[in-house]
Protein backbone atom coordinates (compact mmCIF):
# COMPACT_ATOMS: atom_id res chain seq x y z
CA UNK A 1 0.00 0.00 0.00
CA UNK A 2 1.30 3.56 -0.79
CA UNK A 3 0.56 6.66 0.84
CA UNK A 4 -1.68 7.82 -1.77
CA UNK A 5 -3.53 4.72 -1.59
CA UNK A 6 -4.20 4.78 2.06
CA UNK A 7 -5.44 8.38 2.02
CA UNK A 8 -7.70 7.53 -1.03
CA UNK A 9 -9.15 4.54 1.47
CA UNK A 10 -9.33 6.83 4.13
CA UNK A 11 -11.17 9.40 2.64
CA UNK A 12 -13.33 6.66 0.82
CA UNK A 13 -14.07 5.53 4.55
CA UNK A 14 -15.01 8.65 6.41
CA UNK A 15 -17.46 9.29 3.14
CA UNK A 16 -19.15 6.09 3.55
CA UNK A 17 -19.23 6.29 7.30
CA UNK A 18 -20.71 9.90 6.83
CA UNK A 19 -23.28 8.68 4.00
CA UNK A 20 -24.81 5.93 6.50
CA UNK A 21 -25.01 8.59 9.94
CA UNK A 22 -26.37 10.74 7.18
CA UNK A 23 -29.51 8.61 6.69
CA UNK A 24 -29.42 7.43 9.77
CA UNK A 25 -30.25 10.65 11.18
CA UNK A 26 -32.74 11.64 8.29
CA UNK A 27 -34.85 8.60 9.66
CA UNK A 28 -34.67 9.92 13.40
CA UNK A 29 -35.50 13.51 12.20
CA UNK A 30 -38.37 12.20 10.44
CA UNK A 31 -39.00 9.77 13.40
CA UNK A 32 -39.76 12.74 15.37
CA UNK A 33 -41.30 15.10 12.91
CA UNK A 34 -43.54 13.95 10.18
CA UNK A 35 -43.81 10.25 10.30
CA UNK A 36 -47.30 9.09 10.98
CA UNK A 37 -47.40 7.25 14.76
CA UNK A 38 -47.57 3.61 14.11
CA UNK A 39 -44.65 3.59 11.73
CA UNK A 40 -41.58 2.87 14.06
CA UNK A 41 -41.60 -1.12 12.44
CA UNK A 42 -40.42 -0.58 9.31
CA UNK A 43 -38.03 2.34 10.12
CA UNK A 44 -36.20 -0.22 12.51
CA UNK A 45 -35.85 -2.67 9.80
CA UNK A 46 -33.55 0.06 8.34
CA UNK A 47 -32.03 1.80 10.50
CA UNK A 48 -30.86 -2.74 11.26
CA UNK A 49 -29.06 -2.54 8.24
CA UNK A 50 -27.73 0.55 7.87
CA UNK A 51 -26.30 0.93 11.92
CA UNK A 52 -24.83 -3.41 10.52
CA UNK A 53 -23.40 -2.05 6.90
CA UNK A 54 -21.92 1.12 9.06
CA UNK A 55 -20.44 -1.27 11.70
CA UNK A 56 -19.47 -3.93 9.30
CA UNK A 57 -17.23 -0.88 7.32
CA UNK A 58 -15.68 0.35 10.63
CA UNK A 59 -14.18 -3.32 11.52
CA UNK A 60 -13.21 -4.49 8.62
CA UNK A 61 -9.95 -5.85 9.05
CA UNK A 62 -8.18 -3.86 6.09
CA UNK A 63 -9.31 -0.60 8.28
CA UNK A 64 -7.01 -0.72 10.92
CA UNK A 65 -4.31 -1.88 8.56
CA UNK A 66 -4.91 1.08 6.51
CA UNK A 67 -4.97 3.66 9.90
CA UNK A 68 -2.07 1.76 11.25
CA UNK A 69 -0.06 2.32 8.34
CA UNK A 70 -1.04 6.11 8.06
CA UNK A 71 0.16 6.28 11.62
CA UNK A 72 3.36 4.88 10.93
CA UNK A 73 3.75 7.29 8.36
CA UNK A 74 2.26 10.83 10.19
CA UNK A 75 4.91 13.16 9.33
CA UNK A 76 4.84 12.68 5.87
CA UNK A 77 0.77 13.29 5.56
CA UNK A 78 -1.23 16.63 6.12
CA UNK A 79 -2.09 17.22 9.99
CA UNK A 80 -5.23 17.08 9.32
CA UNK A 81 -5.35 13.33 7.49
CA UNK A 82 -3.23 12.40 10.77
CA UNK A 83 -6.00 13.89 13.21
CA UNK A 84 -8.33 12.03 11.21
CA UNK A 85 -6.46 8.67 11.60
CA UNK A 86 -5.71 9.02 15.34
CA UNK A 87 -9.18 10.25 16.31
CA UNK A 88 -10.25 6.88 14.13
CA UNK A 89 -8.04 4.63 15.58
CA UNK A 90 -8.71 5.65 18.96
CA UNK A 91 -12.52 4.74 18.10
CA UNK A 92 -11.45 1.25 16.83
CA UNK A 93 -8.89 0.53 19.72
CA UNK A 94 -12.19 0.95 21.74
CA UNK A 95 -14.20 -1.34 19.96
CA UNK A 96 -12.04 -3.91 19.97
CA UNK A 97 -11.91 -4.13 23.64
CA UNK A 98 -15.62 -5.16 24.00
CA UNK A 99 -16.53 -8.84 22.80
CA UNK A 100 -19.08 -8.40 20.28
CA UNK A 101 -21.61 -10.06 22.05
CA UNK A 102 -21.36 -7.91 25.02
CA UNK A 103 -21.72 -5.03 23.16
CA UNK A 104 -24.86 -6.00 21.27
CA UNK A 105 -26.60 -6.98 24.66
CA UNK A 106 -25.93 -3.43 25.89
CA UNK A 107 -27.16 -1.86 22.88
CA UNK A 108 -30.33 -4.16 23.50
CA UNK A 109 -30.39 -3.28 27.19
CA UNK A 110 -30.41 0.46 26.27
CA UNK A 111 -33.46 0.29 23.68
CA UNK A 112 -35.41 -1.64 26.46
CA UNK A 113 -34.44 0.36 29.31
CA UNK A 114 -35.07 3.52 27.22
CA UNK A 115 -38.60 2.15 26.15
CA UNK A 116 -39.21 0.77 30.02
CA UNK A 117 -38.44 4.62 31.43
CA UNK A 118 -40.67 6.59 28.66
CA UNK A 119 -43.73 3.87 30.09
CA UNK A 120 -42.67 4.46 33.75
CA UNK A 121 -42.37 8.09 33.07
CA UNK A 122 -45.66 8.30 32.30
CA UNK A 123 -47.06 6.23 34.40
CA UNK A 124 -44.94 7.46 37.79
CA UNK A 125 -44.18 4.02 38.11
CA UNK A 126 -40.52 3.86 39.02
CA UNK A 127 -40.63 0.30 40.63
CA UNK A 128 -40.78 -0.90 36.66
CA UNK A 129 -37.71 0.88 35.64
CA UNK A 130 -35.66 0.32 38.48
CA UNK A 131 -34.69 -3.26 37.33
CA UNK A 132 -33.54 -1.77 34.06
CA UNK A 133 -31.45 1.08 35.63
CA UNK A 134 -29.71 -1.10 37.67
CA UNK A 135 -28.62 -2.94 34.67
CA UNK A 136 -27.72 -0.24 32.80
CA UNK A 137 -25.21 1.02 35.44
CA UNK A 138 -24.06 -2.41 35.86
CA UNK A 139 -23.46 -2.66 32.10
CA UNK A 140 -21.68 1.28 32.44
CA UNK A 141 -19.31 -0.10 35.09
CA UNK A 142 -18.52 -3.14 32.74
CA UNK A 143 -17.92 -1.00 29.72
CA UNK A 144 -15.67 1.80 31.79
CA UNK A 145 -13.65 -1.86 32.86
CA UNK A 146 -13.05 -2.91 29.21
CA UNK A 147 -12.13 0.76 28.44
CA UNK A 148 -10.07 1.86 30.58
CA UNK A 149 -9.46 -0.34 33.36
CA UNK A 150 -7.12 1.64 35.62
CA UNK A 151 -9.80 4.71 35.69
CA UNK A 152 -12.52 4.84 37.99
CA UNK A 153 -15.25 4.05 36.12
CA UNK A 154 -17.63 7.22 36.95
CA UNK A 155 -14.41 9.00 36.00
CA UNK A 156 -14.12 7.40 32.66
CA UNK A 157 -17.49 8.30 31.88
CA UNK A 158 -17.49 11.81 33.07
CA UNK A 159 -14.19 12.25 30.94
CA UNK A 160 -15.85 10.70 28.10
CA UNK A 161 -18.21 13.72 27.96
CA UNK A 162 -15.74 16.69 28.59
CA UNK A 163 -12.26 15.10 28.64
CA UNK A 164 -10.17 16.51 32.25
CA UNK A 165 -13.15 17.05 34.46
CA UNK A 166 -12.90 14.00 36.84
CA UNK A 167 -15.14 13.77 39.85
CA UNK A 168 -11.85 15.59 41.59
CA UNK A 169 -12.36 18.82 39.49
CA UNK A 170 -15.95 18.42 39.71
CA UNK A 171 -16.43 18.16 42.73
CA UNK A 172 -14.46 21.89 42.90
CA UNK A 173 -16.06 22.90 40.24
CA UNK A 174 -19.28 22.30 41.92
CA UNK A 175 -18.82 23.49 45.39
CA UNK A 176 -17.61 26.84 44.27
CA UNK A 177 -21.21 27.34 42.09
CA UNK A 178 -22.75 26.27 45.05
CA UNK A 179 -21.21 28.67 47.17
CA UNK A 180 -22.84 31.17 45.53
CA UNK A 181 -25.44 30.39 43.69
CA UNK A 182 -27.21 28.85 47.07
CA UNK A 183 -27.25 32.10 49.33
CA UNK A 184 -27.97 34.14 46.08
CA UNK A 185 -31.48 31.91 45.25
CA UNK A 186 -32.35 32.66 49.38
CA UNK A 187 -31.62 36.44 48.42
CA UNK A 188 -33.82 36.48 45.40
CA UNK A 189 -36.29 34.26 47.45
CA UNK A 190 -36.85 36.92 50.01
CA UNK A 191 -37.69 39.71 47.22
CA UNK A 192 -40.92 40.60 45.91
CA UNK A 193 -41.54 38.09 42.82
CA UNK A 194 -41.21 39.34 39.57
CA UNK A 195 -44.49 40.16 37.36
CA UNK A 196 -44.21 37.65 34.48
CA UNK A 197 -48.01 36.99 33.69
CA UNK A 198 -48.26 38.56 30.75
CA UNK A 199 -46.02 36.46 29.16
CA UNK A 200 -48.59 33.18 29.52
CA UNK A 201 -51.56 35.05 28.25
CA UNK A 202 -52.78 33.74 24.39
CA UNK A 203 -49.97 34.05 21.90
CA UNK A 204 -50.90 32.32 18.85
CA UNK A 205 -48.47 29.99 17.07
CA UNK A 206 -48.48 31.14 13.84
CA UNK A 207 -47.40 34.66 15.19
CA UNK A 208 -45.00 32.70 17.45
CA UNK A 209 -43.32 31.22 13.78
CA UNK A 210 -43.12 34.55 12.73
CA UNK A 211 -41.38 35.35 15.82
CA UNK A 212 -38.64 32.63 15.34
CA UNK A 213 -38.06 33.70 11.53
CA UNK A 214 -36.86 36.96 12.82
CA UNK A 215 -34.87 35.61 15.86
CA UNK A 216 -32.89 33.45 13.26
CA UNK A 217 -32.53 36.36 11.10
CA UNK A 218 -30.87 38.42 14.22
CA UNK A 219 -28.61 35.25 14.36
CA UNK A 220 -27.30 35.36 10.94
CA UNK A 221 -28.70 31.88 10.37
CA UNK A 222 -29.19 31.23 6.85
CA UNK A 223 -32.25 29.58 6.03
CA UNK A 224 -31.19 28.26 3.21
CA UNK A 225 -29.05 25.79 5.34
CA UNK A 226 -30.92 25.36 8.76
CA UNK A 227 -34.61 24.70 9.00
CA UNK A 228 -36.93 24.77 12.09
CA UNK A 229 -39.02 21.92 12.74
CA UNK A 230 -41.17 21.29 15.55
CA UNK A 231 -41.10 18.63 18.23
CA UNK A 232 -42.27 17.62 21.87
CA UNK A 233 -38.25 18.56 22.72
CA UNK A 234 -36.58 20.83 21.29
CA UNK A 235 -32.90 19.69 19.78
CA UNK A 236 -30.32 20.79 16.94
CA UNK A 237 -29.12 17.67 14.36
CA UNK A 238 -26.49 18.59 12.08
CA UNK A 239 -26.27 16.11 9.05
CA UNK A 240 -23.63 18.42 7.58
CA UNK A 241 -22.12 22.30 7.78
CA UNK A 242 -24.53 22.94 4.76
CA UNK A 243 -27.58 20.97 6.35
CA UNK A 244 -28.71 21.60 10.10
CA UNK A 245 -31.84 21.33 11.65
CA UNK A 246 -32.95 22.95 14.72
CA UNK A 247 -36.60 22.43 16.52
CA UNK A 248 -38.85 24.07 18.74
CA UNK A 249 -42.16 23.23 20.47
CA UNK A 250 -45.15 26.65 20.38
CA UNK A 251 -46.64 26.99 23.46
CA UNK A 252 -49.78 29.10 23.02
CA UNK A 253 -49.56 29.91 26.60
CA UNK A 254 -46.01 30.63 26.86
CA UNK A 255 -44.10 33.03 24.33
CA UNK A 256 -40.69 32.96 26.17
CA UNK A 257 -40.82 29.20 25.45
CA UNK A 258 -40.14 28.84 21.90
CA UNK A 259 -38.50 31.78 21.72
CA UNK A 260 -35.36 30.89 23.84
CA UNK A 261 -35.45 27.37 22.74
CA UNK A 262 -34.58 29.19 19.05
CA UNK A 263 -32.12 30.96 20.40
CA UNK A 264 -30.26 28.15 22.42
CA UNK A 265 -30.64 25.77 19.53
CA UNK A 266 -29.86 28.27 17.06
CA UNK A 267 -26.95 28.73 19.47
CA UNK A 268 -25.76 25.03 18.36
CA UNK A 269 -26.79 25.58 14.50
CA UNK A 270 -24.29 28.08 14.48
CA UNK A 271 -21.46 26.19 15.77
CA UNK A 272 -22.45 23.82 13.29
CA UNK A 273 -22.89 25.99 10.52
CA UNK A 274 -19.52 27.70 11.03
CA UNK A 275 -17.28 24.23 11.10
CA UNK A 276 -14.23 24.36 8.41
CA UNK A 277 -14.77 23.37 4.92
CA UNK A 278 -11.94 21.08 5.02
CA UNK A 279 -13.76 19.04 7.45
CA UNK A 280 -17.21 18.03 5.97
CA UNK A 281 -17.68 14.54 5.70
CA UNK A 282 -14.53 13.54 7.67
CA UNK A 283 -14.85 12.37 11.54
CA UNK A 284 -13.60 15.72 12.44
CA UNK A 285 -16.74 17.67 11.22
CA UNK A 286 -19.31 18.71 14.20
CA UNK A 287 -18.39 19.98 17.90
CA UNK A 288 -15.87 18.96 19.62
CA UNK A 289 -17.76 17.86 23.16
CA UNK A 290 -21.04 18.09 24.73
CA UNK A 291 -19.55 20.97 27.03
CA UNK A 292 -18.14 23.24 24.26
CA UNK A 293 -21.42 22.94 22.41
CA UNK A 294 -23.41 23.97 25.33
CA UNK A 295 -21.23 26.78 25.65
CA UNK A 296 -22.41 27.88 22.52
CA UNK A 297 -26.50 27.40 22.91
CA UNK A 298 -25.90 28.95 26.33
CA UNK A 299 -24.21 31.51 25.13
CA UNK A 300 -26.66 33.34 22.99
CA UNK A 301 -29.27 31.83 24.99
CA UNK A 302 -28.56 34.01 28.06
CA UNK A 303 -25.65 35.74 27.74
CA UNK A 304 -27.05 37.06 24.65
CA UNK A 305 -30.71 36.76 24.22
CA UNK A 306 -31.64 37.21 27.85
CA UNK A 307 -29.53 40.40 27.87
CA UNK A 308 -30.63 43.78 28.60
CA UNK A 309 -29.75 45.22 25.43
CA UNK A 310 -31.04 42.35 23.02
CA UNK A 311 -34.24 42.91 25.07
CA UNK A 312 -33.87 46.45 24.19
CA UNK A 313 -33.69 45.54 20.48
CA UNK A 314 -35.94 42.23 19.91
CA UNK A 315 -38.86 43.66 22.34
CA UNK A 316 -40.36 46.39 19.77
CA UNK A 317 -40.55 43.54 17.31
CA UNK A 318 -42.05 41.18 20.16
CA UNK A 319 -44.69 43.29 20.88
CA UNK A 320 -45.76 44.24 16.87
CA UNK A 321 -46.16 41.04 16.61
CA UNK A 322 -48.20 40.82 19.83
CA UNK A 323 -49.66 43.79 20.54
CA UNK A 324 -52.45 43.33 22.53
CA UNK A 325 -50.65 40.62 24.62
CA UNK A 326 -47.78 43.42 25.63
CA UNK A 327 -49.78 46.31 25.79
CA UNK A 328 -48.61 48.31 28.35
CA UNK A 329 -45.68 46.29 28.68
CA UNK A 330 -42.61 48.10 28.67
CA UNK A 331 -38.78 46.51 27.68
CA UNK A 332 -37.73 46.64 31.17
CA UNK A 333 -41.11 44.77 32.04
CA UNK A 334 -40.34 42.06 29.30
CA UNK A 335 -36.03 42.08 30.45
CA UNK A 336 -37.05 41.32 34.09
CA UNK A 337 -39.92 38.61 33.26
CA UNK A 338 -37.56 36.62 31.01
CA UNK A 339 -35.01 36.48 34.21
CA UNK A 340 -37.09 35.63 36.79
CA UNK A 341 -35.88 33.20 38.70
CA UNK A 342 -37.38 30.85 41.35
CA UNK A 343 -36.86 27.60 41.93
CA UNK A 344 -38.93 24.69 40.23
CA UNK A 345 -39.05 20.93 39.68
CA UNK A 346 -38.34 20.15 35.65
CA UNK A 347 -34.85 21.23 35.15
CA UNK A 348 -35.71 21.99 31.04
CA UNK A 349 -37.51 24.75 32.77
CA UNK A 350 -35.88 25.60 34.60
CA UNK A 351 -34.04 29.42 34.86
CA UNK A 352 -30.61 30.49 34.49
CA UNK A 353 -30.05 30.79 38.20
CA UNK A 354 -31.39 27.90 39.49
CA UNK A 355 -30.35 25.51 36.97
CA UNK A 356 -27.01 24.42 37.76
CA UNK A 357 -28.46 23.12 41.40
CA UNK A 358 -30.69 20.25 39.06
CA UNK A 359 -27.38 19.34 37.72
CA UNK A 360 -25.62 19.03 41.22
CA UNK A 361 -28.72 16.75 42.11
CA UNK A 362 -28.11 14.50 39.16
CA UNK A 363 -24.03 14.19 39.66
CA UNK A 364 -24.31 13.60 42.92
CA UNK A 365 -26.68 11.07 42.59
CA UNK A 366 -24.60 9.32 39.99
CA UNK A 367 -21.62 9.52 41.72
CA UNK A 368 -23.41 7.67 44.85
CA UNK A 369 -24.54 5.35 42.41
CA UNK A 370 -21.38 4.56 40.88
CA UNK A 371 -19.77 4.06 44.34
CA UNK A 372 -22.40 1.40 45.41
CA UNK A 373 -23.17 3.90 48.30
CA UNK A 374 -26.76 4.54 47.21
CA UNK A 375 -29.10 1.57 45.70
CA UNK A 376 -31.11 2.49 42.81
CA UNK A 377 -34.00 1.45 44.78
CA UNK A 378 -33.23 4.32 47.19
CA UNK A 379 -32.59 7.06 44.02
CA UNK A 380 -36.20 8.36 44.70
CA UNK A 381 -36.14 9.10 48.02
CA UNK A 382 -32.25 10.55 47.93
CA UNK A 383 -33.19 12.76 44.84
CA UNK A 384 -36.19 13.96 46.84
CA UNK A 385 -33.79 14.68 49.65
CA UNK A 386 -31.62 16.47 47.85
CA UNK A 387 -33.94 18.55 45.52
CA UNK A 388 -35.22 19.87 48.98
CA UNK A 389 -31.72 20.45 50.65
CA UNK A 390 -30.70 22.57 47.28
CA UNK A 391 -34.15 24.06 46.25
CA UNK A 392 -36.11 23.80 48.46
CA UNK A 393 -39.13 22.23 47.06
CA UNK A 394 -40.93 19.65 47.96
CA UNK A 395 -40.76 16.88 44.86
CA UNK A 396 -44.96 15.26 44.32
CA UNK A 397 -44.27 12.45 42.19
CA UNK A 398 -41.53 10.65 40.52
CA UNK A 399 -42.47 12.10 37.15
CA UNK A 400 -41.76 15.23 38.72
CA UNK A 401 -38.70 14.08 39.83
CA UNK A 402 -36.35 11.51 39.27
CA UNK A 403 -38.01 10.05 36.28
CA UNK A 404 -38.31 13.37 34.41
CA UNK A 405 -35.13 12.82 32.31
CA UNK A 406 -34.48 10.16 29.83
CA UNK A 407 -30.47 10.16 29.90
CA UNK A 408 -30.19 7.20 32.49
CA UNK A 409 -32.92 5.31 30.44
CA UNK A 410 -30.52 6.07 27.38
CA UNK A 411 -26.96 4.77 29.59
CA UNK A 412 -26.04 8.33 28.92
CA UNK A 413 -24.09 8.98 32.57
CA UNK A 414 -21.48 11.28 33.44
CA UNK A 415 -23.39 13.58 30.84
CA UNK A 416 -24.85 16.25 33.15
CA UNK A 417 -21.77 18.00 34.01
CA UNK A 418 -21.57 19.08 30.45
CA UNK A 419 -24.54 21.51 30.71
CA UNK A 420 -23.08 23.12 33.75
CA UNK A 421 -19.65 23.25 32.60
CA UNK A 422 -21.14 24.97 29.37
CA UNK A 423 -22.69 27.72 30.91
CA UNK A 424 -19.19 28.67 32.93
CA UNK A 425 -17.38 28.52 29.51
CA UNK A 426 -20.27 30.64 28.15
CA UNK A 427 -19.37 33.51 30.70
CA UNK A 428 -15.75 32.70 30.81
CA UNK A 429 -15.88 33.71 26.79
CA UNK A 430 -17.99 36.54 27.50
CA UNK A 431 -15.70 38.13 29.77
CA UNK A 432 -12.66 37.03 27.47
CA UNK A 433 -14.56 38.28 24.09
CA UNK A 434 -15.56 41.93 25.63
CA UNK A 435 -11.97 43.00 25.62
CA UNK A 436 -12.14 43.18 22.09
CA UNK A 437 -15.64 43.36 21.19
CA UNK A 438 -18.17 46.28 22.56
CA UNK A 439 -20.74 43.13 23.07
CA UNK A 440 -23.10 45.11 24.59
CA UNK A 441 -23.00 47.86 22.14
CA UNK A 442 -23.57 45.43 19.30
CA UNK A 443 -26.02 43.61 20.97
CA UNK A 444 -28.57 46.49 21.73
CA UNK A 445 -28.39 47.17 17.70
CA UNK A 446 -29.30 44.01 17.44
CA UNK A 447 -25.41 43.22 14.96
CA UNK A 448 -24.12 39.98 16.30
CA UNK A 449 -22.56 39.06 12.96
CA UNK A 450 -19.10 40.59 14.97
CA UNK A 451 -19.75 38.63 17.77
CA UNK A 452 -20.77 35.04 15.94
CA UNK A 453 -17.22 35.70 14.00
CA UNK A 454 -15.48 36.02 16.79
CA UNK A 455 -16.33 32.53 18.52
CA UNK A 456 -16.02 30.82 14.62
CA UNK A 457 -12.54 32.28 14.69
CA UNK A 458 -11.41 30.63 17.86
CA UNK A 459 -14.27 27.55 18.34
CA UNK A 460 -16.78 27.13 15.09
CA UNK A 461 -14.27 26.40 12.69
CA UNK A 462 -12.34 23.58 14.35
CA UNK A 463 -14.67 21.47 14.01
CA UNK A 464 -13.76 18.62 16.58
CA UNK A 465 -10.21 18.49 15.07
CA UNK A 466 -9.37 20.22 18.16
CA UNK A 467 -9.95 18.39 21.49
CA UNK A 468 -12.35 20.27 24.09
CA UNK A 469 -9.43 21.67 26.16
CA UNK A 470 -7.25 22.99 23.23
CA UNK A 471 -10.97 24.88 21.72
CA UNK A 472 -11.22 26.43 25.14
CA UNK A 473 -7.77 27.56 25.80
CA UNK A 474 -7.94 29.27 22.23
CA UNK A 475 -11.53 30.88 23.16
CA UNK A 476 -10.13 32.25 26.56
CA UNK A 477 -6.68 33.35 24.52
CA UNK A 478 -4.69 30.64 27.02
CA UNK A 479 -6.56 31.69 30.22
CA UNK A 480 -6.83 28.83 32.78
CA UNK A 481 -10.89 28.07 33.26
CA UNK A 482 -11.64 29.78 36.24
CA UNK A 483 -15.83 29.18 37.21
CA UNK A 484 -15.28 32.30 38.82
CA UNK A 485 -16.38 34.73 35.78
CA UNK A 486 -19.26 32.52 35.78
CA UNK A 487 -20.58 33.14 39.68
CA UNK A 488 -19.35 36.87 39.14
CA UNK A 489 -21.72 36.93 36.04
CA UNK A 490 -24.69 35.53 37.92
CA UNK A 491 -24.07 37.76 41.36
CA UNK A 492 -23.94 40.94 39.23
CA UNK A 493 -26.90 39.97 37.29
CA UNK A 494 -29.26 38.90 40.01
CA UNK A 495 -28.00 41.53 42.51
CA UNK A 496 -29.18 44.11 39.85
CA UNK A 497 -32.45 42.43 38.63
CA UNK A 498 -33.50 42.17 42.19
CA UNK A 499 -31.90 45.04 43.66
CA UNK A 500 -29.50 43.24 46.18
ZN1 LIG B 1 -28.40 22.49 24.27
Amino acid sequence: MTISEALQKLETLQKQLYAYGHAMSILYIDAVTAAPPDTAAGRGETLGVLSAASYQLKTDPSVPEMLFFLRDHRSEISDLAGRQVDKLIEEYEKMSKVPMDEYVAIQQLLNTSENVWHKAKAENDFASFAPYLEKVIASRIRLAGYYAPEKDPYDYWLEEHEKGFTTEKLDVFFSQLREKIVPLIRAVGQCPPIDDSFLFHCYPVEAQRQLSDALMKILCIDRGHCSIAETEHPFTCELNKYDVRITTHYYEDNVASSMYSVIHEGGHALYELGGGDALQYTCLAGGTSMGIHESQSRFFENMIGRSRGFIDFVFPLVQELFPQQLAGVEAEDFYRAVNKAQPSLIRIEADELTYCLHIMVRYELEKRLFRGELAVKELPAAWNALMQEYLGLEVPDDTHGVLQDSHWGGGMMGYFPSYALGSAYAAQMLAVMRRSLDVDALTARGELAPIIGWLRERIHRYGSARKADEVLSLALEGEPFDPTYYTDYLVDKYSALYGL
